[in-house]
């Protein structure tokens, strides 16, 4: 491959781009991973975590990514032949119900057109006809990085609720969790999956759950396989800012450094306004492009990513080729059922209105240099958002 000056512009939803400072702070020496620096890193980072997810319960780390994250949730809290609840809402959803499966649980599939997020309401129905509690758990995505969806989790647990039903609910943020508003205890969630390389701006490489006091009881009597993802063990060492194995250190190095920046300095309430407005001046693009946002309740898109219709008879993988060839940027692929039909722009993480700015420059000439059916202007429409829409100086 020749030389190609600038950085690249990585706008897949995830892997995002990592800053500077993480990535400085990443290449600190390695240290004693059972030594008294090494206990502080991880008891920082363990209450930072606890913060992003906004609980007061535990978050277990695990060198690991998303799908570790997943099985580890499962395994923990269920036995073999145990009938959980799942949603085809993405590509992403159906992967986790894949590993349940893998894993031997009976899974009943609500279905879905993907241009929705779970539907409440049908959960309701499932819930009220299981008198006998044979559900032990529901699992949803928050934001289905494959579509650009997100879910409404406070309504998935007031569906439960209002069925008196004791379902587990676990719910998937690993591209919500730090740049769409994610709060475990009071949307009441028992287990909660992320990744590293999302928004919480780092590389891929950590797995996280966090987990609730009932899914921790759950886990007593749970009988499914389960030994570098045991909760047990993780929680005891973790108390003292250990591991029961080696942690990836370095990114741990990592990740308090990316706390500090979303928790301290930017604040977490920026960080989703931040999102918020670069989901919302994309979509501005999109449209006046001419162009399909796959989304199809405003109340739903997503902050972190943004999935757009081809036209008809034209590839978003040709598309991609073409944007990549000339202007050195990754937009993410169409997953599953939307190979070749959508094509995604990552707005999530380490990203600011200059980037947004460049990225859609460079989806703008690519959809004129690859000939796809469109409508100048998209750009311009997306920095009169951006800076209506500045936010006040403080
Ligand atoms: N869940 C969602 C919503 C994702 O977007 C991804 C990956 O992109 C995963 C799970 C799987 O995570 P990983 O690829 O880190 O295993």
């Amino acid at each position: 491959m020749s030389f190609q000056p600038g950085r690249h512009f990585l706008q897949i939803p995830g892997p995002t781009n990592v800053p500077d400072r993480v990535l400085h702070a990443i290449s600190y020496p390695t240290i004693d991973h059972r030594g008294a620096d090494a206990a502080a890193l991880t008891l920082t980072c363990l209450e930072g975590m606890r913060t992003v997810f906004k609980t007061a319960g535990e978050v277990i780390i695990f060198p690991g990514s998303g799908t570790g994250a997943w099985e580890a949730a499962l395994v923990n809290t269920l036995s073999p032949g145990d009938k959980v609840v799942a949603f085809d809402s993405g590509h992403f959803a159906g992967l986790w119900v894949k590993v349940a499966k893998n894993f031997g649980l009976t899974v009943d599939v609500i279905p879905g057109d993907w241009r929705h997020g779970a539907n409440p309401e049908a959960l309701a129905d499932r819930l009220h006809a299981d008198k006998d509690h044979a559900i032990k758990a529901v699992m949803v995505v928050h934001n289905e990085t494959s579509t650009g969806v997100t879910t409404n989790i406070a309504a998935i647990r007031k569906a439960i609720d209002a069925a008196g039903h004791p379902a587990l609910l676990m719910v998937d943020t690993v591209s919500s969790l730090g740049s769409i508003d994610y709060r475990h205890d009071e949307w009441g969630v028992d287990v909660a999956v992320a990744g590293s390389q999302k928004g919480l701006m780092l590389p891929p490489g950590l797995a996280f759950n966090a987990v609730s006091a009932k899914a921790v009881e759950a886990g007593k009597q749970a009988k499914l396989p389960r030994s570098y993802w045991r909760w047990e063990e993780m929680r005891d060492m973790n108390a003292k800012g250990f591991f029961p194995y080696t942690p990836a250190t370095n990114l741990l190095f990592g990740l308090r450094e990316a706390l500090k920046m979303m928790i301290e300095e930017e604040g977490l309430r920026n960080v989703f306004l931040r999102h918020q407005r670069h989901g919302e001046a994309t979509r501005r693009a999109v449209r006046a492009w001419g162009l399909e946002v796959f989304a199809a309740n405003p109340a739903e898109f997503s902050s972190s990513a943004t999935a757009i219709l081809m036209p008809e008879g034209f590839s978003e993988t040709e598309l991609r080729a073409v944007i990549l060839k000339n202007f050195n940027m990754s937009l993410g692929a169409g997953l599953g059922k939307l190979a070749g039909k959508v094509f995604r722009i990552g707005h999530l993480g380490s990203f600011n209105d200059l980037m947004l700015a460049g990225t859609l420059c460079g989806v703008e000439m690519g959809l004129e240099l690859a000939g796809v059916p469109h409508r100048k202007g998209g750009v311009v429409e997306a920095l009169a958002s951006l800076s209506a829409s500045v936010p006040p100086a403080v």
